[in-house]
């Protein structure tokens, strides 16, 4: 069992319906903002673990996890019974590469996420390293229905943070909503609203993306970025975007 740390849950945030935050209290070994951890509970004897991108910042002392419950799930049912005091695993190192060390750097950052990949960006967007790298990052968040814009004080205090900087945008498929565009992120960029919206063009020359979320959403982004001369970015042969899938 040398692969899991004990933890024991410092916080939680119910959202909406289905969406839950956990701040967890564990030793864990620094990390990258855009890292995830392994997170594990003990189910009919068995642990069940599965990976969570962590939304607080490296310097931020309690790690900190945004999910929904998927109700056929193995551990996310178990995850949002949790309460303040319980114990919960993590793993003993956090891991992967959808991290600024894979960005190229250029005048425009855009994040794109579905759902819970909110949270790998807000950490990232709470270090120095993508301001001082970028003229410009634009956010945009799908999501289905206004209930799920999660993190609404965050994104208002990097704005506060970054003026000039940062531009945050919404896009709802199910519900309508003056603050939000309405319909799917791919649909939005394909037609033009999002560089619209943001007042800024989507080049091979100025751009670098981030994509993070469900896999179709990520399927047809690249294929648009593909059809527009934007490649996937190796560590031997800079590109134009990363992607994290997360289902
Ligand atoms: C690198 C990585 C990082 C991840 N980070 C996060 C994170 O920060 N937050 C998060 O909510 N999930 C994240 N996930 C997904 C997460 O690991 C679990 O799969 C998810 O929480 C469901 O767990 P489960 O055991 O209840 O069900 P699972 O058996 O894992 O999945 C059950 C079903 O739900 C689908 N599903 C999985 N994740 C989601 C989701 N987020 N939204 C809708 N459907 C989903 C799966 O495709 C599957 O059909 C990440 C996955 C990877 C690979």
């Amino acid at each position: 069992m040398n692969d899991w740390i004990e933890g024991r849950v410092a916080g939680k945030r119910h959202w909406s319906e289905a969406l839950y935050s956990l701040q967890i209290e564990a030793p864990l070994p620094a990390f990258a903002a855009g890292q995830y951890i392994k997170v594990a509970l003990d189910v009919d004897g068995e642990r069940v673990g599965r990976p969570y991108s962590l939304v607080n910042a490296p310097h931020e002392p309690l790690l900190e996890i945004y999910f929904n419950e998927i109700p056929e799930g193995p551990l996310t049912p178990k995850l949002s019974e949790l309460e303040v005091g319980d114990r919960i695993w993590v793993s003993n190192k956090a891991s992967g590469v959808f991290t600024m060390d894979n960005v190229v750097s250029r005048r425009h950052l855009w994040m794109l996420a579905t759902g819970t990949a909110l949270g790998v960006y807000l950490s990232i967007l709470k270090t120095a390293e993508p301001w001082e790298r970028f003229e410009r990052v634009i956010l945009v968040h799908g999501a289905r229905n206004a209930g799920e814009l999660a993190y609404g004080e965050t994104i208002a205090e990097i704005q506060a943070a970054h003026e000039g900087s940062f531009s945050y945008i919404s896009a709802l498929t199910r519900d309508a909503s003056e603050t939000s565009l309405q319909g799917r992120i791919t649909n939005l960029l394909e037609n033009g609203t999002l560089q619209d919206v943001a007042g800024i063009d989507i080049t091979a020359d100025d751009s670098h993306l981030m994509l993070c979320g469900n896999s179709a959403m990520i399927k047809d982004v690249r294929a648009w970025l593909e059809a527009h001369g934007l490649q996937r970015h190796k560590r031997h042969e800079p590109g134009h975007y990363t992607t994290e899938q997360y289902h």
